[in-house]
């Protein structure tokens, strides 16, 4: 089991926010952020990128299916 943390806020991350780093800015970027900083960096809602990660969670996206805690 490891942890993640956000780069910018050091809140630890869901595999869920991990997943959307990767999909969104791909997936060799070094450093992550939770949904907050994220939406921060790319101007939009909290809300609307954990809708965007179910969305690509549900549409059997494989960034997804992956535990990056394990
Ligand atoms: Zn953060």
């Amino acid at each position: 089991m490891k942890t993640v943390h956000c780069h910018k806020c050091t809140k630890e991350l869901s595999n869920n926010e991990i997943a959307l780093n990767l999909k969104l800015l791909g997936k060799h970027i070094g450093t992550l952020h939770c949904y907050q900083c994220l939406s921060e960096y790319l101007r939009c809602d909290t809300v609307r990128l954990q809708e965007l990660a179910e969305q690509y969670k549900s549409s059997g996206c494989l960034l997804f299916q992956t535990n990056y805690t394990a």
